[in-house]
């Protein structure tokens, strides 16, 4: 499979009249001014400067913003610039991010003449009464009527939800990525909710009317959408908000989060959180006492096997005292997890019966 590179550009705020609770895109993306064509320009070129792989998929995407909200002759210079690129076979598609309710057919015709290949859809929730608690200004209704129209135009479509939103339970979400999958998405991204500086959500938080999910609270959640979205083979490209200067620890200085579940690789929390529970799931299924097991993984899913500083190894002795050993094999498939057992209890037992021998002996 090609490599995938993305060209992100950031559109905050632009366009956008809504004030969600929880959002403040200028602290979201760190990016205070507003971007000009000559700007897309220079990020395009600087990126293009540092991809490695020649045989790559290159993407621009502009995030951030609701980016069919911008005044439309803004939104056609940017698209020209990165449209340049399309045409010269310098970069392979271009992928936009934008409200349910800035979708109708002008604006699908006008993505379509820049050739816009993929459209993300910040959809958070499908529950009205969420949506309209934390002032998205749209409706479950216009998340079905721009997810049917993106597909039927042609564009590949992707969803983001949120987890954690005001008032919000686990049922909610579960329900939002079930509503969602129906509309056959090909990508999610889930954002756990942090409360950033000067948003609504902040004063709710400080009044004590809001109160964010806790790290493990947040993993659990998305872990689950994981389990979900997985079956239905939706690819879920990004788990957590990008580590930038601003969205940091709530006590690194210059961070814009005051609160929530922020860590700097959530997405591997929850992933090696799911690989906690295969591996927990494969050693019950061997009927015995086991003592120590050997995992074997491709070398790029060692991390989620042992867990954020090693948590995974810790628990797994801890709770089941189970010592692992991970073996590393680049002819394992990254699907593929194969759990052995290499000592098992009686096993252990004639280990200390050996030393206790040898022991008498001396
Ligand atoms: S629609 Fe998007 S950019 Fe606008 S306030 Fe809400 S989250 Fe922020």
């Amino acid at each position: 499979m090609k490599k995938q590179y993305i060209i992100p550009i950031f559109v905050p705020h632009l366009g956008c009249p809504n004030a969600c609770t929880f959002c403040n895109q200028r602290k979201i993306s760190g990016q205070t001014k507003p971007i000009t064509e000559n700007d897309v320009r220079d990020i395009i070129e600087d990126y293009l400067k540092h991809f490695k792989e020649k045989n790559s998929y290159k993407e621009v995407a502009f995030f951030g913003g609701s980016f069919t909200g911008i005044d439309v002759e803004l939104q056609e210079k940017l698209l020209a610039v990165a449209y340049e690129y399309v045409k010269d076979k310098k970069i392979d598609g271009i992928r936009i991010s934008t409200r349910p309710d800035y979708i109708d057919k002008t604006i699908l015709k006008r993505l379509k003449k820049y050739k816009v290949k993929t459209i993300e859809l910040g959809v958070q929730s499908t529950n009205d009464y969420i949506l309209q608690r934390c002032k998205r200004g749209h409706t479950y209704k216009d998340i079905v009527k721009a997810s049917k129209m993106i597909k039927w135009h042609g564009f590949t479509l992707g969803h983001q939800m949120m987890v954690g939103l005001p008032e919000s339970t686990e049922l909610d979400e579960i329900n939002t990525a079930r509503e969602l999958i129906k509309l056959k998405p090909k990508m999610m991204r889930i954002y756990p909710v942090l409360v950033i500086k000067d948003t609504e959500l902040e004063k709710e938080y400080k009044e004590g009317k809001y109160e964010p999910l806790t790290l493990n609270q947040a993993v659990e959640r998305c872990k689950e959408l994981c389990y979900i979205l997985g079956k239905k083979k939706i690819k879920i490209i990004r788990i957590g908000l990008q580590n930038t200067d601003t969205i940091a620890s709530p006590d690194v200085i210059g961070s814009e989060v005051v609160a929530g579940p922020y860590h700097e690789t959530f997405r591997q929390l929850v992933e090696s959180s799911i690989y906690y529970d295969t591996i927990v799931d494969k050693i019950k299924q061997f009927n015995t006492k086991v003592k120590e097991v050997t995992i074997t993984v491709n070398p790029q899913n060692v991390n989620n096997v042992v867990g954020y500083k090693r948590e995974n190894i810790t628990k797994l002795k801890e709770m089941y005292d189970v010592d692992v050993i991970v073996k590393q094999d680049i002819k394992c498939t990254p699907e593929k997890i194969e759990v052995t057992i290499s000592k098992n209890y009686p096993d252990f037992i004639d280990d200390v019966d050996d030393k206790t021998l040898v022991g008498m002996k001396k």
